[in-house]
């Protein structure tokens, strides 16, 4: 389905965005994986090759939410693979604290690299993809995008503002054949969910129509068919992978 493209995935060493990488190179693609720090790069790179050495991928590690590093960093990227089809901005943070004990530090951070970042990563990317007359750019949303949660709300508010950038993105970008989307995940079997406590997962999972929380690769097919030729006249949309838990 990938077949010579490139794609770029942010947050690409572990959870859903590793995932995704797998599905991509296993489709054809090469791929660029970006973590946050050059040790889970390489790891990554590392259990990639021992899954298939004939897999071309590469890592980095920009600081994602300092535009000039990201735009050094695809630059890099595009002189080694030559253009850059895809992106996925993918690396987020989450939160879970009340509001009178929410670290306004915390709320900045989380902005950062949830929003901040992922405007670093389209504003880097659109010219190059203009230059091969278009692309396709998913952002990492959440099913908290559409009625929030009862508590971390730093989390929801960036993954509204995720939504917003993207359909105003697709809005904008459209002419030039750059397709914009999302995808929404609901509760997913990942790092950001081990660290929850096993009763609270056992109950988010109760909660879910289909009974059970996602799997990362259940993910990674939805960033799939947004990548390819097949969601050729798909953008701005938000597409919810969460087992019917909002939808
Ligand atoms: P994870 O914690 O397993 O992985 C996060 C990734 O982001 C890692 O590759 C990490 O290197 C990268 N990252 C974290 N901080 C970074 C930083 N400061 N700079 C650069 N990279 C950084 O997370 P995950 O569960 O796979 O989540 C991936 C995306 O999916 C996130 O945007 C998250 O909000 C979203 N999401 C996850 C779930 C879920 O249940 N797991 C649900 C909805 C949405």
């Amino acid at each position: 389905m990938l077949k010579n493209k490139i794609a770029v995935i942010t947050g690409g060493t572990r959870g859903i965005g590793f995932a995704i990488a797998e599905a991509f190179l296993k489709n054809g693609a090469k791929v660029a994986v970006l973590g946050s720090r050059q040790e889970t790069v390489d790891k990554a790179l590392e259990k990639l090759a021992a899954e298939n050495p004939e897999w071309e991928v590469i890592g980095f590690c920009p600081d994602l939410t300092d535009y000039n590093a990201v735009e050094a960093c695809f630059n890099e990227i595009k002189n080694k693979f030559g253009k850059i089809d895809i992106l996925v901005n993918n690396a987020g943070i989450s939160a879970r604290e009340p509001i009178e004990q929410y670290d306004p530090l915390a709320f900045k951070n989380i902005m950062d690299l949830n929003v901040t970042a992922v405007f670093n990563g389209c504003k880097a990317v659109v010219p190059m993809m203009k230059e091969i007359g278009g692309g396709s750019i998913i952002n990492t949303s959440s099913m908290v995008s559409k009625f929030g949660q009862p508590s971390g709300s730093g989390y929801p508010a960036s993954k509204f503002a995720v939504n917003g950038l993207t359909q105003s993105l697709a809005r904008e970008l459209g002419k030039f054949n750059i397709r914009v989307n999302a995808v929404a995940p609901g509760v997913t079997r990942t790092d950001m969910v081990a660290a929850l406590p096993e009763e609270m997962v056992a109950r988010v999972a109760a909660g879910i129509p289909m009974g059970r929380v996602g799997e990362p690769e259940e993910v990674a097919n939805a960033f799939l068919f947004l990548a390819s030729d097949m969601a050729s006249y798909v953008s701005g949309t938000i597409l919810y992978v969460d087992g019917a838990t909002v939808n």
